[in-house]
C-alpha cells in the first residue's frame, strides 16, 4: 500500500473558537492496531462544546486536538496479529478503548476504566481525519445492508441502548424523555427496541417535536421556559403537574438535557418505584426534590457513555429494528468542516445529525 505521508487532512481544534485543517502524519501501527480510512463522522454536541469552550467538566483542551468520535470507514492497513478485520472491510469505530487489565474492563464495564483512551477527549486525538489508528478489537464490521453513514450513527445509538439497559426498560413500559436532539431521539428508538409500550418526548423547540412525531415516539410535549424570578423547583412542580394532566407517570424517565428543571421534572414524572436515567450533562451541582426520591423509591442512575453496545447496535440497524437514516439531515465534505460545525451550533434548517463525509 502506498500512502502519501502528506495526505492525512485532519480537523484540529487549536484553542477555543479556532478550528483549522492541517495535514498530520499518517500514524504508524502497533501490534493489534488498524489504520482506518475514515469516511463518515457525525458532529456531536460535545465536539461543538470543546470548540466553543475548550473544556467539558474536568476535560480541558490544553494542546491542539483532532475533533470527532462518531465515525465509520474502511480498513486501509492492519498491524501484526489482527484477525477480526482485513484491508477493505467497512467498519464502525467504537471510539473508546479501556486498558483491558483493570476490574472494570474485566467485568465488562470498561466505560468506567480509569485509563480509558477516548477519541476527542483531551488529551487524545479524535477521528475527524483521513487516516485514524485504532485498536482492531474496537472496530466492528458493517453488514452489506448497513451504509457507512449509518455506521457513523452507532456511537450515539449506543448511548440510547446503554440508557435503556441502565433503566431496565421492559416490554410495555412507559418511558418519558427530555430533549428531542439526536441522543433523545435515539433513546426513544432504543426504548422502543427494548419493548417500551409508550414513549413520550419533551422539548422546548416545536420543530424538533414535529420531527420526533415521526420517530419512535407516541406523544410529544412542548415545554415552556421557566419564568425569571420563579424558583426552579416551583416551576418544575407546576410544569410536571400540567404534563401529568395528559401523561401517566413513567416507569423510566430519561433526561438528555442536563437542565436542572428537567432533572427535577424527571423525578416528579417517574412513577412510584420508577427510575430516572441521567444522560445529559448540565451544571455539575444541582438541587433535586430528594423527599420524592425517598418516599416514592425513585432510583436515579447516571450513565457514562456505554459498553458492549456496538454489536447489538449493528444488528438493530441491519435487521431494521432501528432506522437511523432519517436522522442524517445534512452532510459536508471534510474541507468544509468549519461550516459543518457552524451549522450544528446554529441548529438551523431542521438540522438533527450533521455528518462530515470523505
Ligand atoms: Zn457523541
Ligand atoms: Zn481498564
Amino acid at each position: 500500500m502506498s500512502l502519501n505521508k502528506q495526505e492525512n487532512l485532519s480537523v484540529i481544534l487549536n484553542k477555543p473558537l479556532d478550528i483549522v485543517l492541517e495535514n498530520r502524519p499518517i500514524p504508524t501501527l502497533g501490534k493489534g492496531d488498524v489504520l482506518v480510512n475514515v469516511k463518515a463522522t457525525g458532529i456531536c454536541g460535545s465536539d461543538v462544546h470543546y470548540w466553543q469552550h475548550g473544556a467539558i467538566g474536568s476535560f480541558k483542551v490544553e494542546k491542539p486536538m483532532v475533533l470527532g468520535h462518531e465515525s465509520a470507514g474502511i480498513i486501509a492497513a492492519v498491524g501484526e496479529g489482527v484477525k477480526n478485520v482485513k484491508v477493505g472491510d467497512r467498519v464502525t469505530l467504537e471510539p473508546g478503548a479501556g486498558c483491558r487489565m483493570c476490574d472494570y474492563c474485566k467485568t465488562g464495564r470498561y466505560n468506567l476504566c480509569p485509563d480509558m483512551v477516548f477519541a476527542a477527549t483531551p488529551p487524545y486525538d479524535g477521528t475527524l481525519c483521513n487516516y485514524y489508528r485504532h485498536p482492531a478489537d474496537f472496530c466492528y464490521k458493517l453488514p452489506e445492508n448497513v451504509s457507512i453513514e449509518e455506521g457513523a450513527l452507532i456511537e450515539p445509538l449506543s448511548v440510547g441502548i446503554h440508557a435503556a439497559r441502565r433503566g431496565n426498560i421492559q416490554s410495555g413500559h412507559r418511558v418519558f424523555i427530555f430533549g428531542a436532539g439526536p441522543v433523545g431521539l435515539l433513546c426513544a428508538a432504543a426504548a422502543k427496541a427494548a419493548g417500551a409500550g409508550h414513549v413520550t418526548i419533551a422539548d422546548l423547540v416545536p420543530s424538533r417535536l414535529a420531527f420526533a412525531k415521526t420517530y419512535y415516539t407516541d406523544s410529544q410535549v412542548l415545554l415552556e421556559r421557566s419564568t425569571p424570578g420563579e424558583p426552579n423547583i416551583e416551576f418544575s412542580r407546576r410544569m410536571a403537574q400540567a404534563i401529568l394532566k395528559t401523561e401517566e407517570p413513567a416507569d423510566v424517565v430519561i433526561d438528555c438535557s442536563g437542565a436542572e428543571t428537567c432533572v427535577q421534572m424527571s423525578i416528579l414524572l417517574a412513577k412510584n418505584g420508577g427510575c430516572v436515567i441521567l444522560v445529559g450533562m448540565g451544571a455539575s451541582v444541582q438541587s433535586i426534590p430528594i423527599s420524592e426520591v425517598s418516599s416514592r423509591e425513585v432510583d436515579i442512575r447516571g450513565i457514562f457513555r456505554y459498553s458492549n453496545t456496538y454489536p447489538t447496535a449493528v444488528r438493530m440497524i441491519s435487521s431494521g429494528i432501528v432506522n437511523v437514516k432519517p436522522l442524517i439531515t445534512h452532510s459536508y465534505p471534510l474541507k468544509d468542516a468549519v461550516k459543518a460545525f457552524q451549522h450544528v451550533k446554529e441548529g438551523r434548517d431542521g438540522a438533527i445529525k450533521v455528518q462530515i463525509i470523505g
